[in-house]
């Protein structure tokens, strides 16, 4: 494969300001990197936090894009569990140290010294990345290139979400039935589990969608589900949806917190809270999220809806994805 020296980008530069299509340098694989050729990048909710300066430490100048699926186009020195042409995916974790006491412990996901594929390590909205081998998947042969991209992040942060409500759900909520939810409603129905599924108010459209996906009941977030829940997923970064969320989950009923960024939590009276009702948050994810996901989507079998856009629309595809009209995911591709 010849690597030209120069790729197309979508660069950021500053919060709430467009990103630009510019000429920059492909980057050499260091020690332990692939250079990636990418085919499709995932459009997350992460993104357009990123966008809007809602997340404090952004590398700068920026490429944004954490569900990157592409073709390893190059080896760095002693890389061995990739071949070059194999496809493979980048997903939002990109380093760890591999020593603190979080990774240690197994929470490698908690790094002290952490780097984040397309927010401080360049990412996938462009035509080439480069990746530490340690944290790249590969990509199961079922999956296109797009349809596979939202599986690295959407599907992997909503299957640790979904793991933390715990053994024994039957009833599992899903609050915000975007990319994460649409993948995570298949995983549950296929383990047995009834999905409901809550939108935004009035949004018949998401919740027909979310029915045609096979969930038990849809409706919107502000009503009170037919039966109590055992658990339930917020994907939507909404605050006021903690308490809403509270009072639908049953007797020790967990409450998962998915998102990266969410408007405050209101209060709330403790009894909401009482009889052992959980409420926590995810954060990032670890290898072992990703292996299993990434083995079981192919049996359930995941199907991915995404909408494309190309890479030099970039701008609209976050515009879109901020708009929630889009059922599923969004993808770019170079
Ligand atoms: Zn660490
Ligand atoms: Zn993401």
């Amino acid at each position: 494969m010849s690597i030209p020296e120069t790729m197309r980008a979508m660069v950021f530069r500053q919060a709430k300001t467009p990103l630009v299509l510019e000429q920059v340098p492909v980057k050499q694989p260091g020690a332990g990197q692939v250079l990636v050729k990418v085919l499709a990048c995932g459009v997350c909710r992460t993104d357009l936090h990123i966008y809007d300066g809602e997340l404090d430490h952004p590398k700068l100048p920026l490429i944004i894009g954490h569900e990157i699926v592409g073709r390893v186009a190059g080896l760095g020195e002693g890389v061995t569990r990739f071949k070059e042409g194999q496809r493979i995916g980048v997903p939002w974790l990109g380093y760890t140290d591999g020593t603190c006491r979080y990774c240690r412990r197994g929470q490698e996901n908690l790094c002290e010294h952490p780097g984040f594929t397309g927010y401080t390590i360049d990412g996938g909205y462009a035509e080439y990345t480069v990746a530490d081998q340690r944290f790249c998947f590969p990509i199961p042969e079922l999956y296109a290139d797009a349809d596979a991209a939202p599986l690295l992040c959407a599907g992997l942060i909503g299957y640790r979400s979904y793991r933390m409500t715990g053994e024994g759900v039957e009833r599992l909520g899903v609050y915000g039935f975007g990319a994460a939810a649409h993948i995570i409603a298949q995983v549950a129905i296929h383990q047995g589990k009834q999905v409901y599924a809550f939108t935004a108010p009035g949004d018949i459209e998401k919740q027909a969608f979310a029915r045609r996906l096979g969930s038990a009941w849809a409706g919107s977030s502000d009503e009170l589900p037919p039966e109590k829940l055992d658990a339930a997923i917020i994907f939507a970064p909404v605050g006021a949806l903690v308490p809403a969320a509270l009072k639908a989950v049953d007797k020790g009923g967990v409450v998962v917190c998915g998102g990266i960024h969410m408007s405050n939590i209101p209060s709330f009276p403790y009894e909401l809270l009482w009889e052992e009702r959980v409420v926590r948050s995810v954060a990032n994810l670890t290898r072992r999220d990703g292996e299993e996901l990434l083995s079981l989507a192919p049996q359930v079998p995941v199907k991915t809806d995404v909408t494309i856009f190309q890479l030099e629309q970039a701008n609209q595809a976050l515009a879109a994805l901020r708009g929630g009209k889009i059922d599923g995911a969004v993808v770019l591709v170079p």
